[in-house]
C-alpha cells in the first residue's frame, strides 16, 4: 500500500520537490485509487507529475499517449535524468530499437512508455501491448482528440479501443484547453463516464499581457527583445514572409533569430526547432504553425505583430511564455489594418455559419486588443472563470492606473495605527511590521506581542508593502517619531482622530504593490546573484551540449536561481534545492557545488548574504576559503591596513578581503578592526539599525538606513559590532 510519506518521499528522491502544487496530490491518490480523471491545468501547471509519480509507486508499466514525437526523447531523458526508467516508441525510431525497447518493457524494466497515437492501430502493436501489465493509461494533450479544439489528431479515435483493451486500468486525460465544449468532448470520445474532474485556474499569473499601438514592427520588436536581452523569445508573425522579412532585420541588428514556417522543408524547421530548444539561438521568428511540440520552459517573451484570429489562439499561443513559473511578458502589436486583413479571409470562408463564428472569434480578440480594463480579466472571463481581484498588477492597463492612482488606504491605516497603539508606541517600523503580518520573530514572542489581536491581521501585504505604508502615514502626519536614541513611532493627534472617526483615507499607489499583485511561483521573489547565476548557467550548457540534450534535462532556471541564491558548496546544501533529486545529486552534485565553491573562493563572499535571507536558517559558514589566505589577510589588518591596501596587497578585490574578515570573525577569532570602523556618527546609527531590526542579518539593516549607507559599510560595521560584544547572531 502506498502511503502519503511513500509519495513524498519519491516526490523529493526523484524529482527534488519538497511539496506537491496545486491539485497534484489529489489527482495522484485518485490514480493510485484506481480511478479516472480528466486533469485541466493551464501550461506549466505540472501535469506531468500526475502520472510520472504515480508511474513509479505503482506495479506494472505506465503507457503516455503523447501527439509530440518531436519531444519524446527529451522527455525520456529528463525522466532518466531523474534516475527514472523511461523508454518512447515512435516513427523516428529504427525497427531494431522498437523491438529492444519492447523486450525491455516486457522484463519489466520499464516504468514510463511514451507512445504515439499512430502506434496503437498497429497489429503488431497491440499483440505487444495486450501482453503487459499496465498501471496508468496517461493521455497527454487530450484536446487532440477533439474536432472542435484547434490541434485535432485522429489517431487520437484509437485510443478509444485502448480503454477497452484495459477495462480495469486507470486513465488519466490531461490538458491544457480552457474550452468548455472541448472539454466535454474529450470526456465523451474517450468514454470517461464517471471521471473525476480537476480544474484549476486559468490564470498565468507569472505571465504579464500588454497591448501596444503596431507602427513599426522591426523597432519595436527589436527594443522588446533589448529588454529581454540573450533570453528567449518567441514573435510571431502574420505570413511566412514577414517572419523572414523580420527574422532577417533582427540579424541584421546583431540578434540570431531563425525564421519558422510551413514553407519551409522539414530538415530546416526541425534545425530551427532545435537550435532554439537547445539555446543555439535565443529568438525564433515563426507564423503559428510553430507551437505545437515546442516545450521550451524558459521562453521570456511572446510578441504578436499582428492580430491572432481567436482568444483561443491567443492564449494558447501567448501561453509557451513561461513554462517554469518564472516571470515573463507577452506583447501584441495591435493595427487596425490587421483587422481588416483577417477579414479579408474570413469573407472567403463559404459556409455561413462557420463565417459568422470566425468573425465573432475575430471581434472578440480585437476586443481585448482595445480594452480600459483589465486585460487579464478580460481572459479568464472569456474562458468562464470569474476574477475577483480589483486589478491584476499584471497587464498594462492595471500598471499604467496604479502609476497615476491612490488606492482606498483606510483599512490598512486603521490596522497599522492600532499595532503602534496597543505595541505600546514604544518599537520602530521592523517591530510594527512584524506584528501585523503574524512574524514568529524571537523579539516579537518575547515581548508576547502574537497575543495582541492586531497581531497577524495584514495577510494581503508584505512586511516592504507596509513599511511603505508606515512611510505614508508619516508624510500625512497620523504617525511620528519619537525622541529619543532609537527611532519607535507613535500615534499623531490627529493618528487618533482619524482612529476614531470614520472618513476615509487614500494613499498613492505602493510601490512595491505591483509585484506582489503577480503572485508568483516559487523561485520568482528569489533574489539571487545575477553573476553566479551566469557561472553555473554556462556549467549546465557544457553539461548539455556533452550528453546531447536541452538544457532543461540538466537543470531549469528555477533550480539554477536557487543555487545562485543559496550557494551550496556541500552535498547536503545541494539536495535542498528545489529539482535536485538523488540521481541528480550524483549526477551533477560535484560540478555545481564545486563552481559554487569557486565562485566563492573568488569573491570572498560568505555563503549566507546578501542573497538567501529566506532560503536557510542561521548564517550558513563559507565552507570554500583557504586557511591560508585568510591568515593573511589577518596579520595584515594586524598591521593595521586598511580594507582597500590589503586588497591592493594580496592582489585581490576589496569584496574577497571582506569575505575573509567576516568569516574570521564568524570563526571566532579576536581581529584588529578597530580602524576599519565608519565614523563615530554613522557607527552609531548603524548599531541602531540593528537594534531596530532585531537580527545580525545585513538585508534588513541595510534597507532600513536606506541609500545613504552602503552595503559593506554596514558589513564592516557589524563585524566591529560583534568583535565589541555589541552584537550577537
Ligand atoms: P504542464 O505539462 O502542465 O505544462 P509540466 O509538467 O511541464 O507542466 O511542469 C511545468 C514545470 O513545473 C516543470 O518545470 C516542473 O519541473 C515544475 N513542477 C512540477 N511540479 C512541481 C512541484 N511540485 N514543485 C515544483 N516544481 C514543479
Ligand atoms: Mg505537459
Ligand atoms: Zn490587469
Amino acid at each position: 500500500m502506498t502511503t502519503s510519506t511513500d509519495i513524498h518521499a519519491l516526490l523529493k528522491a526523484h524529482f527534488g520537490f519538497e511539496s506537491f502544487r496545486g491539485q497534484q496530490e489529489a489527482v495522484i491518490w485518485r490514480v493510485l485509487g484506481g480511478g479516472d480523471s480528466l486533469l485541466l491545468t493551464p501550461t506549466g501547471g505540472g501535469k506531468s507529475l500526475c502520472y510520472q509519480l504515480p508511474a513509479l509507486a505503482m506495479d506494472g508499466v505506465t503507457l503516455v499517449v503523447s501527439p509530440l514525437i518531436a519531444l519524446m526523447k527529451d522527455q525520456v531523458d529528463g525522466l532518466s535524468a531523474n534516475g527514472i526508467a523511461a523508454r518512447f516508441i515512435n516513427s523516428t525510431l529504427p525497427m531494431r530499437d522498437i523491438e529492444r525497447v519492447q523486450a525491455e518493457v516486457r522484463r519489466g524494466d520499464v516504468k514510463i512508455l511514451y507512445v504515439a497515437p499512430e502506434r496503437l492501430s498497429a497489429p503488431g502493436f497491440q499483440r505487444f501491448l495486450s501482453g503487459l501489465r499496465v498501471s496508468l493509461i496517461a493521455i497527454d494533450e487530450a484536446h487532440c482528440i477533439s474536432e472542435w479544439g484547434h490541434e485535432f489528431r485522429p489517431d487520437y479515435r484509437n485510443l478509444r479501443q485502448l480503454r477497452s483493451m484495459f477495462p480495469r486500468t486507470p486513465v488519466l486525460a490531461l490538458t491544457a484547453t480552457a474550452t468548455e465544449r472541448v472539454r466535454r468532448d474529450i470526456v465523451e470520445q474517450l468514454n470517461l463516464q464517471g471521471a473525476e474532474v480537476f480544474v484549476s485556474s486559468f490564470n498565468r499569473a507569472n505571465l504579464s499581457y500588454g497591448v501596444r499601438a503596431k507602427d513599426n514592427v522591426e523597432r519595436q520588436v527589436a527594443s522588446l527583445l533589448e529588454r529581454w536581452k540573450g533570453s528567449p523569445a518567441i514573435v510571431y508573425c502574420f505570413s511566412r514572409q514577414e517572419t523572414e522579412d523580420v527574422a532577417a532585420s533582427l540579424r541584421a541588428r546583431g540578434v540570431d533569430a531563425r525564421a519558422y514556417h510551413a514553407g519551409l522543408g522539414a530538415e530546416e524547421r526541425r534545425r530551427a526547432q532545435d537550435d532554439f530548444s537547445r539555446d543555439r539561438a535565443a529568438v525564433i521568428v515563426a507564423t503559428i504553425a510553430f507551437g505545437m511540440g515546442v516545450d521550451k520552459p524558459d521562453v521570456r517573451l511572446v510578441v504578436h505583430t499582428s492580430l491572432p484570429k481567436s482568444v483561443e489562439s491567443y492564449y494558447q499561443e501567448t501561453g509557451r511564455a513561461g513554462r517554469d513559473g518564472l516571470p515573463s511578458e507577452c506583447v501584441l502589436l495591435f493595427s487596425y489594418g490587421d483587422k481588416v486583413r483577417q477579414e479579408f479571409f474570413i469573407k472567403r470562408i463559404e459556409d455561413e455559419g462557420e463565417q459568422g463564428n470566425a468573425q465573432e472569434k475575430l471581434d472578440q480578440m480585437v476586443r481585448f486588443a482595445q480594452l480600459h480594463s483589465c486585460r487579464r480579466r478580460y481572459l479568464l472571463e472569456y474562458f468562464g472563470e470569474r476574477w475577483d481581484a480589483e486589478e491584476c498588477g499584471g497587464c498594462d492597463v492595471c500598471l499604467a492606473s496604479e502609476e497615476r492612482g491612490e488606492f482606498d488606504a483606510t483599512e490598512i491605516a486603521q490596522k497599522a495605527l492600532s499595532a503602534v497603539v496597543r505595541t505600546g508606541e514604544r518599537y520602530g517600523a521592523a517591530h510594527v511590521t512584524g506584528v501585523l503580518v503574524g512574524s514568529r520573530e524571537k523579539r516579537i514572542l518575547a515581548a508576547g506581542h502574537d497575543e495582541l489581536s492586531v497581531y497577524g491581521i495584514v495577510k494581503d501585504l508584505d512586511r516592504g508593502q507596509l513599511r511603505e505604508v508606515l512611510g505614508l502615514l508619516q508624510a500625512r502626519g497620523l504617525l511620528a517619531l519619537n525622541d529619543g536614541e532609537y527611532p519607535t513611532l507613535r500615534v499623531t493627534d490627529a493618528g487618533r482622530g482619524f482612529l476614531q472617526g470614520r472618513e476615509r483615507l487614500s494613499l498613492p499607489v505602493l510601490r512595491t504593490e505591483r509585484r506582489a499583485a503577480a503572485r508568483l511561483f516559487d523561485g520568482e521573489s528569489l533574489e539571487y546573484d545575477a553573476e553566479l547565476f551566469e557561472e553555473l548557467r554556462a556549467l549546465r550548457r557544457r553539461l548539455a551540449d556533452e550528453q546531447d540534450v536541452p538544457a532543461f534535462v540538466v537543470f531549469g532556471d528555477v533550480s539554477l536561481r536557487h543555487m545562485a541564491a543559496s550557494r551550496p558548496t556541500t552535498a547536503e546544501a545541494f539536495t535542498r534545492v528545489p529539482g535536485v533529486g538523488q540521481a541528480k545529486l550524483a549526477a551533477y552534485g560535484g560540478a555545481f557545488t564545486d563552481a559554487v565553491r569557486r565562485y566563492v573562493e573568488e569573491h570572498g563572499i560568505a555563503a549566507e548574504e546578501p542573497s538567501a535571507p529566506s532560503l536557510f536558517v542561521g548564517p550558513a559558514r563559507a565552507n570554500g576559503q583557504r586557511r591560508s589566505t585568510r591568515d593573511s589577510t589577518r596579520e595584515l589588518l594586524a598591521r593595521g591596513l586598511s580594507v582597500e591596501a590589503i586588497a591592493r596587497e594580496r592582489g585581490i578585490s576589496a569584496k574577497t578581503v571582506l569575505g575573509h574578515i567576516e568569516s574570521l570573525d564568524r570563526g571566532g577569532e579576536a581581529l584588529e578592526v578597530g580602524h576599519l570602523a565608519p565614523p563615530a556618527e554613522r557607527m552609531r546609527r548603524i548599531e541602531e539599525a540593528f537594534g531596530v531590526c532585531g537580527s545580525a542579518f545585513l538585508r534588513p539593516v541595510w534597507e532600513y538606513l536606506g541609500s545613504e549607507f552602503g552595503y559593506d559599510e554596514i558589513r564592516v560595521a557589524r563585524v566591529c559590532l560583534r568583535q565589541s560584544g555589541r552584537l550577537e547572531g
